[in-house]
């Protein structure tokens, strides 16, 4: 309790005259609501009295003219996801809607190895092709910052809605360094990518993220990466990593993950955990047996789990990595030479020991094309579908594809068990994120909905239909832990002296409304978000304020 406990031993005309010190004190008071704090602990009833930005009071507030009654409802921290790409489109859409529309105030973005920054001036070019499937193309973005502190300086400049928390890629990282050079990295090489990850740590990075699926992330081995996390021995920061394979070899994946956490003795995340493709499912339990065993040795281990059964990606993904060494034009040039075309066909329909190929193990059906502004005609198609239209076979059609789009599309894949979902969402040592990018109504194409419906999906599915988690729990999984495996501090709680990050919701009515045919849905039951005490939605509507910051690791 903080500033109502000063007046209360102070007699009756103490306590009246603190009554009205108190409702000046406020900027806003959120009035009588279940307050679920984050923590876990058990909700009670409470208002919240909001100052300076910062949560100033929790508990009893006389009654005033700065109220907002919000009886009947929810009142959380505001949702920290902290596994997404925001910072690829938030030049475009630095309102936000699809994040704060679902209750996200801080956004932890740079995952997958696919971070903005840092960029080597020499090799803009291979960086922006890189980073192309995933940019936006209504923003001009000048490519002219070097460092993550100038990248995020100029996100500053344009606003951001919701707070942003920067990783820094290890895909980036290498490009600036070697480009896309399959090979090990020289003394030297080695020496530089340190330097780099240590300078954006340096500025307030909260960490390194990896993506061993995408080139160049994938020509890293084991080594380079557990060298390169080092760094963050003395720096601070987590490892988040988009694993090797999320297939076949999903468990020797994790291996890998956990030994670098052990060897680096630093803070592990494996990102989006999922086993991919039926024959794979069931393993998702192995694998959190294994994350388990590895806690129980010391291990810092979490993971991130996004609630629905299709992932998205870039489609350059479905082709083996030699396929893009040297750059996107360079596999441009491969695919326009028949010997090459031919060579990389046989690869994807039989497949390479060790690679993860969705072809194989999903089905040309089961992969749907969601954004591709070049050919809008093919967005909600899938490649067989694609490949009917075409009169060829389902490899030429993605071949002739890539050609035109100039590598410059996405797709969803579907193939998450449902067990496996619900395992990963239940278990304690899980996180919910929303591995999207963010976007507003009018980003049109067919993105996966997760941008829209992560957070109420979760809430709707798993905690009141379901009851797989209590609210208390469910709550803890979307603010304090995510906010304490950042290292994101004085968030994540509704807690005196934190920010006022909140968000208000009606358990009864909470639920995602996006879907795949119509992802651009907001969801319904989520009354008011505000972030650093400013409404960024209110009364169910996006405000079109600014208030988020670009946070800094202490
Ligand atoms: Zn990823």
């Amino acid at each position: 309790m903080g500033d109502l406990t000063v007046f209360r031993g102070a007699g009756k005309m103490g306590f009246l005259w603190g009554v009205i010190v108190l409702q000046e004190c406020f900027d806003i008071v959120l009035r009588g609501a279940r307050i679920v704090d984050g923590t876990g602990n058990p909700s009670f009833p409470g208002d919240v009295g909001i100052r300076d930005g910062r949560i100033a009071l929790v508990g009893h507030v006389p009654q005033g003219d700065r109220d907002l009654d919000v009886s009947g409802m929810l009142l959380c921290p505001g949702f920290v996801d902290i596994h997404n790409h925001a910072d690829h489109g938030i030049l475009a859409f630095p309102d936000a809607e699809s994040h704060v529309m679902q209750g996200v105030t801080t956004s932890v973005v740079g995952n997958c190895g696919l971070s903005m920054a840092p960029i080597n001036p020499r090799r803009t070019e291979l960086a922006r092709r890189y980073l192309a499937p995933f940019l936006r193309s209504e923003v001009e973005y000048g490519w002219d910052w070097k460092t993550s502190a100038e990248f995020f300086q100029k996100i500053k400049n344009n606003g951001t809605a919701m707070n942003l928390a920067p990783l820094v890629g290890h895909g980036t990282i290498r490009i600036a360094v070697m480009g896309f050079d399959d090979g090990v990295p020289s003394v030297e090489e080695m020496g530089l990518m340190k330097e780099m990850l240590a300078q954006s740590l340096e500025e307030g990075a909260f960490g390194l993220s990896s993506g061993l699926i995408y080139p160049p992330g994938s020509y890293a081995r084991a080594e380079e990466l557990v060298e390169l996390a080092g760094v963050m021995k003395d720096h601070g920061g987590f490892y988040a990593s988009h694993m090797r394979n999320e297939g076949d070899r999903l468990i020797e994946s994790l291996e890998e993950t956990l030994a670098l956490g052990e060897r680096c003795g630093i803070p592990v995340q494996v990102s989006h955990l999922k086993a991919v493709g039926r024959a794979n499912w069931g393993k998702v339990n192995e694998a959190l047996r294994l994350m388990e065993s590895a806690r129980q040795r010391g291990i810092d281990v979490n993971c991130d789990v996004y609630p629905y059964q299709a992932g998205m990606t870039t489609l350059t993904a479905l082709l083996p990595p030699a396929a893009l060494e040297g750059g996107v034009e360079r596999m441009l040039a491969r695919l326009s030479d028949s010997a090459e075309r031919g060579r990389i066909e046989a690869q994807v329909e039989k497949g390479i020991p060790g690679w993860e190929n969705w072809v194989k193990s999903l089905g040309w059906e089961k992969i749907v094309i969601s954004e591709c502004e070049a050919r809008k005609d093919v967005e909600g198609r899938s490649l067989e579908e694609i490949s009917c239209m075409w009169e060829c076979s389902p490899c030429q059609a993605l071949f002739d594809l890539l050609l035109e789009t100039r590598g410059i599309a996405t797709m969803l894949l579907f193939g998450i068990g449902e067990e496996d979902l619900r395992a990963a969402v239940k278990n304690p040592m899980s996180c919910i994120a929303s591995d999207s990018w963010v976007n507003a109504p009018r980003g049109g194409g067919k993105p996966h909905p997760r941008g829209y419906g992560t957070f109420p999906r979760f809430l709707k599915r798993f905690v009141r239909e379901n009851g797989d988690l209590s609210w208390e729990e469910g709550i803890r999984k979307i603010t304090a832990m995510p906010a304490a495996k950042a290292g994101i501090e004085e968030r994540g709680c509704v807690k005196e002296g934190f920010w006022a990050d909140l968000v208000v919701i009606d358990p009864e009515k909470i639920a995602d409304r996006a879907t795949f045919q119509d992802p651009h849905r907001y969801p319904e039951g989520l009354s008011h978000v505000l972030v650093n005490g400013e409404f960024v939605v209110k009364e169910g509507r996006p405000t079109g304020h600014r208030p988020g910051k670009i946070l800094k690791r202490r």
